[in-house]
């Protein structure tokens, strides 16, 4: 006894040979081709476009069949659910990559300011210096000295505010550095202090050393020469002269007054 749902199928194939058979006969075929024909003509893309059509649908429904098993797969019901999870995968790895970015720019920039630091203090340590006397650390390479007297690097950074800054610490903003001892090649760190613009104004006045100022100076042209050319120690020559040996010592060398004492030599 056959079911409800076998006769209906026995039928229609049945139903489905009969057309095919139908569909065969020359009658039929001239029929069909003088249809074909008739639409052809009306519109020859039109079964070109039908072809497209099919295709574009069916491109659809595969791409939707691939997605839901993707979806199912990694364990979803629908497709919704798995596109927010990817775009959130997604989304996650961005802010990942974006703070790693940050973070390798971060120690670059660390890198950069260590090495920076670096080469600073090996500058400073590159520096040769004599000890004289007076304690003074006196350059003898490894700068380049200014007409005003002080000591640069080649990059324009000068010399005593470096050694100030690596054995004293920072050189708060519009403050200088100052010799107590009163002689720019000198980079003894205990030799230097802080001071303003003012207090080296004012230091210059007390010791006569500024001369393009209009200040008189303690020492005469004459004294000079004298102070030059004199074998008698600096201390001597300082109670003679009322300065700071100091001062005598940088006529002697020439980076005080040399204008004078040049023609000496
Ligand atoms: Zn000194």
């Amino acid at each position: 006894m056959k079911t409800r749902k076998e006769i209906d199928r026995d039928y229609r194939k049945r139903n489905a040979e009969k057309i095919k058979a139908y569909n065969q006969t020359p009658e039929r075929k001239a029929q069909l081709k003088a249809n074909q024909e008739k639409i052809l003509k009306k519109d020859p893309d039109y079964f070109k476009n039908a072809n497209k059509k099919w295709r574009e649908e069916n491109k659809e429904k595969d791409a939707l069949r691939k997605k839901l098993y993707r979806a199912k797969k990694f364990g979803f019901d629908n497709i919704e659910d798995y596109q927010e999870h990817i775009k959130n995968k997604r989304e996650l790895k961005k802010a990942e990559n974006k703070k790693r970015i940050e973070n390798e720019k971060k120690e670059k920039a660390r890198k950069r300011e260590a090495d920076k630091q670096e080469r600073r203090i090996q500058r400073v340590n590159n520096i040769k210096y004599d000890i004289d006397d007076n304690g003074c650390h006196i350059i003898v390479s490894g700068t380049n000295k200014q007409k005003s007297g002080y000591h640069q690097f080649n990059s324009g950074v000068y010399v005593h505010r470096e050694v100030y800054f690596f054995n004293k610490g920072d050189i708060p903003k519009g403050k200088i550095i100052l010799h107590t001892c009163d002689n720019s090649d000198c980079i003894n760190p205990n030799h230097l202090i802080i001071g303003t613009h003012k207090d080296n104004t004012q230091d210059m006045i007390e010791k006569g050393r500024n001369y393009n100022a209009g200040y008189q100076p303690k020492l005469t042209e004459k004294q000079i020469k004298e102070i030059y050319l004199s074998d008698k120690s600096s201390y001597d020559l300082a109670e003679i002269y009322s300065v700071s040996d100091t001062h005598i010592r940088r006529i002697k060398r020439g980076t005080r007054c040399a204008s004078i004492t040049k023609t000496l030599h």
